[in-house]
This record gives structure tokens, sequence and C-alpha cells, in this order.
């Protein structure tokens, strides 16, 4: 599947970070992501082709060559718990961590619903934290769906593990 624009996915992906810095910036204390700490690579993460194709394109070779990560974790670690796509990571990596929070469904009415990395949980209790202080899902998944469909795709997604596989 070929997706229209190659940099459609930048702007979002832009976005994503900034947001995700003033995050980072407010929770430092409590946050201890870094770069070996890999207990979010889990596997069976899935991407919409308009996240497959960036990925595919910037690490053919990768792909070609290179061998997944044994199951059980994310294909795409590296032996010391490192990303190897980093840079092209989904959508989904570069919230990890945070304290989320989304709007579920209970007997019919909207309720929402956090959590956070056992890892970030000392500090102050998440419930308590204002609506800015978290990251919200819903809003960017519904900006890579839309991207997707714009570029003609199918609402399809791809196991990362998979990228490997359809090189
Ligand atoms: S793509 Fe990279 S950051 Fe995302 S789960 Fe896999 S190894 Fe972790």
């Amino acid at each position: 599947m070929t997706i229209g624009r190659p940099d459609s996915l930048a702007p979002l992906h832009a976005a994503v970070n900034h947001e995700t810095r003033r995050l980072h910036v407010l929770h430092a204390e409590r946050l201890h992501c870094r770069r070996g700490c890999s207990s979010c690579c889990v596997d069976g993460l899935t991407v919409f082709d308009v996240e497959g194709e960036p990925i595919r394109r910037h690490h053919a070779e990768l792909l070609r060559t290179g061998t997944p990560h044994v199951q059980g974790a994310c294909a795409f670690l590296d032996g010391e718990g490192a990303c190897r796509i980093y840079p092209q990571r989904p959508y989904v990596c570069r919230t990890q961590g945070l304290p989320l929070r989304w709007i579920d469904e209970r007997n019919g009415q909207p309720v929402e619903l956090r959590d956070i990395c056992p890892l970030n949980e000392a500090g102050e209790p998440i419930e308590h934290l204002t609506v800015e202080a978290c990251w919200t899902l819903g809003p960017f998944e519904e900006r890579l769906a839309r991207l997707q469909l714009a570029a003609g795709a199918a609402s399809t997604r791809t196991g990362l593990r998979n990228l490997f596989a359809t090189k």
C-alpha cells in the first residue's frame, strides 16, 4: 500500500512531541522513563500504515536483514532495551509512561479512567491531577485515523512485528 504524502505524519508526531515534552517537564520528579527502560515496549503493538510506512522507508535495511527481538517484547527492541526505530517510533510509544486519562462508559454513562506505569506511580495520586496534567487518549488516535483515511487507505492495522515480514 502506498501512503500519499510521505511527510503527512510529521506534523502529528511533532504535536505529540511538543505536548509530551510539556508533560515530561511537569512530571519530571515522578517519571523514570529513560533509555534502557523498556517496560512499555510490549509485543503486539499495532500501527496504521500511515505510521508503518515511514518505518519501512527509514529502516528498510533493518527490516530486510535485522532480527526481530524474541517474542514477548516489541520486535524493535535491541539487546540493551533501546528502540531501533526511535525517530520513527509510533505515536503510542511517545506517550508511554505519562499519566493517562480516557473516557469509557459504565452503565450507559461516561466515566473517566486513569492509569500510569507502576514505575511512575509514586507522587501525587493521578486521580488528583488536573486534566491538563494528563495525556488524554482519543484526540490523537482520531487524527491518526483521519490521516489514514485521507491517504485512501483502509483502517486496518499491522503488528509492528509483522513489518519485518512485509519487507
Ligand atoms: S517501537 Fe520502539 S518505543 Fe515503540 S514499543 Fe517498540 S521498541 Fe518500544
